[in-house]
């Protein structure tokens, strides 16, 4: 469950800081449906982001994280070039569910409320026959079993993903031109760290991993030869890369003293617990690659038509990485912040075209 600052109450002043964007809120008794849907900006076209069904501590947790992620897929549709807005939307997972079915039709009434202004997807606690259930009632909505806009499991994109943008930490820190003999570290052997650790393996990476669950690992021993570490081990593993592919908050004020890496790139969302942590990997010269950056590929994955180019763009991420990497020595910035700035940015000339 993602746990969040309270102490940011007002969503007003909240969504000025966050520059929204609007919010929306369904009840519905008959199924029991609690819903939010953040649409964050779409200068670049319709907010595309996935639905989560977990619980939540309160309501505002709630609409805090479909804020949060709403904004990151603003940013991540930006900087990957996509003709896509950033939206997100969460379901407030009840203790009992009366009618799974049902539930997700009636989400699926709200996402047609709002008339293609945002698209749903599959997201954490949700899966293809929830998204065909949303079908039932909307055609705004993407990877379902029967292809509305985009179908398919994204994770192989998101690692390629990945590994482009490990490819050119690697080139940046250590001037490798090559993965060969690089020692990656990997948190979360789940959809994408798997393929991460294939496409790493395949290039000679020296791998370690863990998972808290175990049948993620010995699928993954099966496969690879790699070190296991315990969940909590991972961390104080002496590698090259650190690779966050399980949840968000990875590098903390906890965890971040222990790492003993020269590199952060993963898949995880929100991997820095809070932007001061990006300060601190800075000041610590642990090169840090920004996580909506490197994890592009399932979005693109999703947004293109077609896998030629789909793939290109995500061979992009190399290059986008590695730029990211300059400007921020340039301007005497961390990555996320020359990330973050360059995203507005693109979002901004956008907005600025639309009213011209
Ligand atoms: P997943 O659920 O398949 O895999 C996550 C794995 O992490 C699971 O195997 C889980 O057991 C493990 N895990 C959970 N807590 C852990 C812990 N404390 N220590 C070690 N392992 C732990 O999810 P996924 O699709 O592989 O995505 C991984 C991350 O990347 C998520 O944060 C997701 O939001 C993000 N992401 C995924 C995609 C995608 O294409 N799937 C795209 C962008 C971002």
């Amino acid at each position: 469950m993602t746990e969040i600052d309270n102490s940011r109450s007002d969503l007003f002043q909240l969504s000025k800081e966050m520059d929204f964007g609007d919010i929306h809120i369904k009840h519905d008794s008959e199924t029991g449906l609690n819903a939010i849907i953040a649409i964050h900006n779409t200068n670049l076209g319709p907010a595309l982001g996935g639905c989560r069904f977990i619980p939540y501590h309160s309501t505002q947790n709630a609409i805090y994280d479909a804020m949060r992620l709403a904004q990151g897929m603003s940013y991540k549709a930006a900087i990957a070039g996509l003709e896509l807005g950033g939206g997100k939307s969460v379901i407030v997972k009840p203790a009992k569910i009366k009618d799974r079915q049902k539930l997700f039709a009636a989400f699926g009434r709200f996402v047609e409320e709002l008339n293609g202004r945002y698209i749903t997807a599959v997201d954490s606690g949700t899966n293809v026959e929830d998204m065909n259930a949303i079908a039932t009632t909307t055609n705004y909505v993407a990877s379902t079993s029967k292809q509305a806009i985009a179908t398919g499991d994204p994770s192989p994109y998101t690692a390629l993903g990945v590994r482009r943008a490990i490819e050119a930490a690697a080139k940046t820190k250590f001037n490798n031109e090559s993965l060969d003999g690089i020692h990656v570290a990997i948190q979360g052997m789940g959809h994408v760290g798997y393929y991460l650790a294939k496409e790493l393996h395949e290039l000679g990476a020296r791998l370690s991993f863990c998972d808290i669950n175990p049948e993620n690992i010995s699928k993954a021993k099966k496969a690879f030869a790699g070190v296991e570490y315990s969940a909590d081990k991972i961390f104080d593993v002496e590698c090259d890369v650190f690779a966050p592919c399980a949840l968000g908050g990875a590098i903390n004020k906890e965890t971040i003293g222990r790492l003993n890496t020269g590199i952060i790139v993963g898949a995880a969302n929100n991997q820095l617990a809070t932007p001061e942590i990006g300060k601190d990997l800075q000041k610590r010269d642990i090169l840090y690659a920004p996580d909506y950056v490197a994890n592009a590929g399932g979005l693109i994955q999703i947004a293109m038509d077609n896998e030629e180019k789909a793939l290109t763009k995500v061979n992009n991420i190399y290059e986008t990485v590695l730029n990211i990497f300059q400007a921020s020595i340039r301007n005497k910035q961390t990555p996320a912040e020359t990330a973050d700035s360059l995203a507005k940015q693109i979002l901004m000339q956008a907005g600025t075209k639309n009213a011209a």
